[in-house]
C-alpha cells in the first residue's frame, strides 16, 4: 500500500485507526475529524527592494469543541491548506491528550523566511496578524497562535503588539499569543518548553524494563544512542535535555546542509558552537560526514528524534531506519503507513501529538499567567520561604542541630515562576503517558502508542460532546 500523498489524510488514518477501537457515534467521530473553519487568504507585501509582492496564507481552526482554538504559524514554501489542516487537527489530538483545554488550530505563510528581511519578515507578520484580527482569527479567547517552523519569540512579540494596537479595549491583549518575550508578557521556560517535555517524555517511556526488554534496551535514558534531525528550537533543545540530564549519547545529528555521527557521542553545545562559527554541522573535529544528510536517519542508534518537518520518514526509507525508537519530535515526521511499518518491525514510535506536546503545554501557562496578569510565583513565594524557615527552626529546637545557610536557603526556597513552569510541564508529560499506557494494556487488541494515544484523545473530546450536547 502507498501513503496518500495529502498530510491531512496521514492524520485521518491514524484517527481513523483509534476511532474504529472505540464506541462513540459516528456522527461525534465525523464532527471531531472535521475542521470547523479555515481560511486562505492573500495580502501584498512592500519589499525592501520598493516591489510589492503578494503572498499567501492560511489559517484552519480545527476544532472548536473548546475555545480559544490554539496552535503555531509556520513560515516556509511548502505550506499549503493540506498542511494547515493537517497540523490543525494534531493540535486539537494533542491539546487533549496532555489536558490543555483548547482546541486545535494551525497557520503558515508561504515563504522562504531566510529570502527575506528582518524589516520584511516585521511586515509580513504584522500584516497577516492585522488580517487574521479582520476575519476573528485571532484573540484570547477566539485563537492564539504561537511559534512553528521558522517563527519564534520575535514574530510571536510583533503579533502581540499589532493586535494589542487594534484592540486597545482589550484588558487581556497580550493572550492574544504565545512564545512572547518575557518582557511583553512571556512566561520562562517557554522557548526550551517542547525539546524539554520530550526529555521528561522519553525519560518516562524509558524507565520501565517491562517496556524496554521486547525493544532489546536496559530501562533509562543513559547512555541511550540517539540521534536528532533538525537542530531548531525543537531538535537543539531535546538533544541538549537528552545529553545532559539524561546522560545519553548523541551519537548523531542531521541538518539541512549534511550530517555528522561520532559513535563516542557529540556535545550538542560545542557541534551548535561549530555551526555558529561555520554555518554548517560538517567538519565538526573528531566526527564523520556522512555522505547525505538522510543518510543520518538511518543511523545504527537506540533512538531517532526527527525534530525537522513531516515525512521524514515514509515507506520507502522505513525498511532502512535501524533505531529502536522513533520519537516524534517534529510534527508528521513518520507518514501514517511507514509508522504501521516500523511497528510491524517492533520498532516502538513515540507519536508526536503526546511527545512534543511540551509547547502547547507551558503555552496554556503562559495564556493563564496573561489572563491573571501576574507572574506564576509572586504571591507565595515569599510566604512558602517563612513558613519552611518556621519548620526548620523547630527542628533545629527540637533536635538541638542546626541546619547551615546552605541547607537553610535549599530547603526553604519558594518556588519562582520557572520552577512552576517546569513542574506543571513535567506533571503533564508524565500524567499523560501514564494515561496512554495504560489505554494500550488494557486494550483488547495489540495497539501501538500512536493509537493508544488518539483514543485517549477521541474519549477525551468525545465526553466534552455528550456533557455539552449538539447546539442549537
Ligand atoms: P525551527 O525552524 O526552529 O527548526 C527546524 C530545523 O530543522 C531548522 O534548523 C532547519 O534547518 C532544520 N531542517 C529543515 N529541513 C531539514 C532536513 N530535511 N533535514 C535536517 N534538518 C532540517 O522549527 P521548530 O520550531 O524546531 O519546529 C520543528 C518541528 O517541530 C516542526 O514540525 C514543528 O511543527 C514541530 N513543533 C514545534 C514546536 C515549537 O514549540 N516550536 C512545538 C511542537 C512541535
Amino acid at each position: 500500500m502507498t501513503s496518500p500523498t495529502r498530510f491531512f489524510d496521514q492524520v485521518n488514518i491514524n484517527f481513523d485507526r483509534a476511532a474504529a477501537l472505540t464506541d462513540h457515534p459516528k456522527g461525534i467521530l465525523d464532527q471531531i475529524k472535521a475542521i470547523n473553519s479555515l481560511i486562505h487568504f492573500s495580502f501584498p507585501v512592500k519589499r525592501d527592494s520598493g516591489e510589492i509582492e503578494v503572498l499567501h496564507a492560511w489559517r484552519a481552526e480545527h476544532s472548536h469543541h473548546m475555545l480559544p482554538t490554539k496552535g503555531g504559524i509556520r513560515y516556509a514554501a511548502m505550506v499549503d491548506e493540506d498542511e494547515v489542516m493537517a497540523l490543525a487537527a494534531l493540535m486539537t489530538y494533542k491539546c487533549a491528550i496532555v489536558d490543555v483545554p483548547f482546541g486545535g488550530a494551525k497557520g503558515g505563510v508561504k515563504i522562504s523566511a531566510y529570502e527575506y528581511s528582518e524589516a520584511e519578515l516585521e511586515r509580513i507578520t504584522r500584516r497577516f496578524t492585522f488580517e487574521l484580527f479582520k476575519k476573528n482569527f485571532i484573540g484570547p479567547g477566539l485563537d492564539v497562535p504561537a511559534p512553528d517552523y521558522a517563527t519564534g519569540s520575535r514574530e510571536m512579540g510583533w503579533i502581540a503588539d499589532t493586535y494589542a494596537t487594534l484592540a486597545p479595549q482589550d484588558i487581556n491583549a497580550l493572550g492574544c499569543v504565545t512564545a512572547k518575550p518575557i518582557q511583553q508578557g512571556g512566561i520562562q521556560g517557554r522557548t526550551e518548553a517542547t525539546g524539554r517535555g520530550i526529555f521528561y517524555a522519553l525519560r518516562e517511556v524509558c524507565s520501565r524494563g517491562r517496556d524496554m526488554r521486547p525493544l532489546g534496551l536496559m530501562p533509562g535514558l543513559e547512555g541511550k544512542r540517539v540521534v536528532v534531525q533538525g537542530l531548531g528550537n525543537v531538535g537543539y533543545h531535546a538533544a541538549k535535555f537528552l545529553e545532559e540530564d539524561g546522560g545519553a549519547v548523541i551519537v548523531g545529528l542531521i541538518e539541512y546542509e549534511g550530517a555528522i555521527s561520532a559513535p563516542n557521542g557529540l556535545h550538542v553545545e560545542d557541534v551548535m558552537a561549530h555551526r555558529r562559527e561555520t554555518n554548517s554541522l560538517l567538519d565538526f573535529p573528531g566526527a564523520e560526514n556522512l555522505e547525505h544528510r538522510d543518510a543520518g536517519l538511518e543511523l545504527d542508534c537506540d533512538m531517532l528524534i526527527p525534530a525537522a518537518l513531516e515525512n521524514a520518514i515514509t515507506e520507502e526509507n522505513s525498511p532502512r531506519i535501524r533505531a529502536k525508537i522513533v520519537a516524534e519530535a517534529a510534527n508528521g515526521p513518520v507518514s501514517a503507513e511507514a509508522s504501521r511499518m516500523l511497528d510491524e518491525r517492533g520498532i516502538m514510535v513515540v507519536p508526536d501529538a503526546f511527545v512534543n506536546a511540551g509547547g502547547v503545554t507551558v503555552s496554556y501557562f503562559e495564556w493563564l499567567k496573561n489572563l491573571q496578569h501576574v507572574r506564576f510565583g509572586r504571591m507565595e513565594k515569599r510566604f512558602e520561604e517563612k513558613a519552611a524557615r518556621q519548620i526548620l527552626n523547630a527542628i533545629e529546637q527540637t533536635t538541638g542541630t542546626s541546619f547551615s545557610d546552605t541547607e537553610i536557603s535549599g530547603f526553604a526556597r519558594g518556588a519562582d515562576e520557572i520552577d512552576l513552569v517546569n513542574s506543571g510541564l513535567e506533571e503533564t508529560m508524565v500524567r499523560a503517558y501514564h494515561e496512554i499506557r495504560e489505554i494500550k494494556e488494557s486494550c483488547a487488541e495489540d495497539i501501538d502508542l500512536r493509537t493508544a494515544s488518539m483514543i485517549s484523545a477521541i474519549n477525551k473530546i468525545a465526553l466534552v460532546y455528550k456533557h455539552r450536547g449538539i447546539f442549537p
